[in-house]
């Protein structure tokens, strides 16, 4: 058995780039508590962040929709033209290679959708001031677990560098997918840094 260790007082808060450990003071409004050795924000709170990042996460799911339903490139060579949309590459392979379309598939889009429901799960009761749904500490740690896992902006770069390559071999016209699904991924990453991931810890603690 080892030694019983003293309990550590809840207000503590590590930075997660430089493991300095630090007492949480909840900064004023529009202010923020950053580590002092490697000047990472940890606490920013923000009265509208919560509402801001509904809105994004709304505004995102809309867009990925489109991106996965609307014609993704159309590719020219000689006179045949073909137009394809993310599904239709995805769903365009058999065998192990349909396996990987899926797993593709569910990386760069179902993940970040489940992870934009969570997030609006979690934060719409607290923008409200109303306590939190059932399951909303388990939803949120969900979410956060699946944060390395949703590879949309990973998917952009390749996609990009993929595109650069087909270019030579023949006539290709981006769809207004694409330009979605770049939308999609700034907002992600917008989201991300928009969220105070201890002033949501905090609110569904102190319910
Ligand atoms: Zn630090």
């Amino acid at each position: 058995m080892p030694p019983d260790l003293p309990a550590l007082p809840e207000d503590l808060i590590a930075c997660p780039t430089c493991d300095a450990l630090y007492k949480a003071v909840i900064p004023a409004q529009g202010s923020k508590m950053a580590c002092t050795r490697c000047h990472r924000v940890l606490i920013s709170p923000s009265r509208h962040a919560g509402a801001k990042i509904i809105l994004l996460a709304l505004a995102s799911f809309a867009l990925v929709m489109g991106a996965v339903f609307q014609p993704f490139l159309s590719i020219k060579r000689f006179w045949i033209t073909r137009e394809a949309t993310l599904m239709d590459t995805a769903l365009a392979f058999e065998g192990p290679l349909l396996i990987l379309s899926v797993a593709v598939l569910v990386l760069v889009i179902l993940l970040p959708i489940l992870r934009l429901a969570l997030t609006v799960y979690v934060l719409t009761p607290l923008v409200m001031n109303r306590p939190p749904l059932p399951f909303a500490r388990t939803a949120f740690r969900m979410a956060e677990t699946l944060r390395p896992w949703s590879m949309a902006e990973i998917f952009a770069i390749g996609a990009a560098v993929a595109m650069i390559k087909i270019v030579d071999l023949a006539h290709v016209s981006l769809g207004p997918a694409v330009w979605m699904f770049a939308g999609f991924v700034a907002l992600l990453s917008l989201q991300n840094t928009l969220m105070c991931r201890w002033s949501v810890w905090k609110a569904l603690d102190d319910d």
